[in-house]
């Protein structure tokens, strides 16, 4: 079985997000980029397949500028097969995302693809789901175990006040959680060799799909700063304050 993962590239976690001066976005300039971490999970799932003999292909896509072609080598480089860049100079909605990676699916076939619950950059935790839909596959979400055999995933998921365990058919669509695996860090040697792994890059058009932003960004603001709290003496002064400070109770 062959298995497709999806990855973005996206400012890293460690960068304190700075919003730009004309309130248009988030500072990408001069700021260091990586994985979505989701993503290495997903990366690090699909290659632990390949390890235990379910699945003989892992191929890595990413959808973005130029630069995304690195993170694909990240990915070849912690052991993907292959890579798919699709370049798209443009910042790209789930829904076009889902688009291109169904069009991806449907010339590489594979039995299952793996995304990460959420790209930490948009926060929108809707790719998989759109993906799932659109190609009418099983879906299994936030997933925290997978468990691949026959025709079937086994999937336990990260549900509000607890684990669901489901099985699901493949093909499906599976989005990854924080506990499913620790990803492993590239070693100097298959860094090396993931410098002559293939990337086939593409268009949106040569996908026939048509990535024009269906929403607009009216403005991004910093939240407000918070005060600095304060040291109470005694329980009195805290429910005075909450009182007729605060005014919550
Ligand atoms: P989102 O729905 O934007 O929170 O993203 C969820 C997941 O979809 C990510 O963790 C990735 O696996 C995948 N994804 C989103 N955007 C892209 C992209 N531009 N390229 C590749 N994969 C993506």
């Amino acid at each position: 079985m062959k298995v497709l993962v999806a990855i973005k590239r996206v400012v890293d976690f460690n960068v304190n997000i700075r919003v730009r001066g004309d309130g248009s976005g988030v500072e990408t300039n001069n700021v260091k980029m990586s994985m979505n971490p989701f993503d290495e999970i997903a990366v690090e799932e699909a290659i632990r397949m390949r390890e235990a003999g379910t699945a003989e292909e892992v191929v890595a896509v990413s959808i973005g500028p130029a630069q995304s072609a690195e993170t694909i080598r990240t990915a070849l480089a912690m052991g993907a097969d292959r890579g798919i860049h699709v370049l798209c100079e443009t910042q790209t909605e789930p829904l076009a995302v889902a688009k291109l990676l169904k069009a991806i699916v449907e010339k590489e076939d594979p039995g299952l693809v793996i995304l990460g619950k959420q790209a930490i950059d948009d926060d929108c935790n809707q790719t998989g789901q759109m993906l799932s839909a659109l190609l009418g596959w099983a879906q299994g979400a936030f997933i925290s175990k997978l468990a691949v055999a026959g025709g079937n995933a086994e999937v336990t998921r990260e549900v509000d006040g607890g684990l669901e365990k489901v099985s699901i058919k493949i093909p499906a669509v599976v989005t990854v959680d924080l506990r499913l695996n620790e990803p492993r860090y590239a070693s100097l040697p298959n860094i090396m060799k993931a410098k002559k792994k293939p990337i086939d890059q593409m268009s949106p058009d040569d996908l026939g799909v048509d990535v024009a932003p269906r929403m607009k960004i009216l403005k991004v603001e910093e939240p407000p700063k918070r005060q600095a709290g304060v040291k109470v003496e005694n329980a009195a002064q805290l429910v005075d304050k909450l009182k007729n400070e605060a005014k919550v109770i």
